[in-house]
């Protein structure tokens, strides 16, 4: 679906990378003092419940601050969903920027498509490594939660179809501007804060 563009926003900065397969590095320490301090809201009373619909279950494989790849220094989940898979929206709002455009397999940097949701309190959801021609909304279009917002598929720099989903603080879209969430839906095994832990499974509850 051939959708809007970023509302006064560089590209460069809407395409940044998500996932990806950087290489281990050095040892973060930034990134462990960052991740050490994070405050996760009380997912009882999340306005968050996971990107997919009820009774789905993915596999959370690559969460937060991890030490590979493009969650370092950063909050970010990724759940394993599969090319075409709906992605539904996490909490209602206003989609500010979407593209769809590029392919799924060629696995460049800066080639993701994606789309953004702002929500009231101005936090800013990106759903990301979407389908090809995969959006199912347009700039501007208000979503309730639970309303699929895309397909997911294999965009940008990515091993396979996945979805990479990061909530910010504000319209800046920085990694460290990247907020700590949690699920109010999500069953399985999680942290004793919410926290959804790499390699566990969870299933969306209804809502
Ligand atoms: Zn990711």
């Amino acid at each position: 679906m051939k959708t809007g563009r970023a509302i006064g926003l560089p590209l460069s900065i809407v395409l940044a990378t998500a996932c990806g397969g950087g290489g281990a590095g050095a040892t973060p320490v930034i990134a462990q003092s960052f991740c050490a301090d994070a405050l996760f809201p009380d997912p009882s009373t999340s306005p968050y419940v996971l990107p997919y619909p009820p009774n789905v279950s993915y596999t959370m494989f690559q969460g937060n601050c991890s030490q590979l790849g493009g969650h370092r220094d950063t909050f970010a989940y990724d759940f394993s969903h599969g090319m075409g898979d709906p992605i539904t929206a996490s909490r209602a709002g206003t989609v500010i920027i979407v593209n769809d455009n590029f392919s799924d397999d060629d696995h460049i940097e800066g080639h993701e498509n994606n789309v953004f949701v702002e929500h009231t309190d101005g936090t800013v959801v990106r759903y990301t490594h979407l389908m090809q021609d995969g959006a199912m909304v347009t700039v501007d279009q208000q979503v309730f939660q639970g309303d699929i917002v895309s397909l997911a598929g294999n965009s940008g720099n990515s091993s396979g179809p996945h979805l990479h989903f990061q909530v910010f603080r504000s319209r800046n879209f920085d990694k460290s501007n990247a907020i700590p969430v949690t699920f109010r839906n999500a069953i399985g095994t999680a942290r004793t804060n919410g926290e959804l832990i790499e390699g566990q499974v969870y299933q969306a509850d209804s809502f």
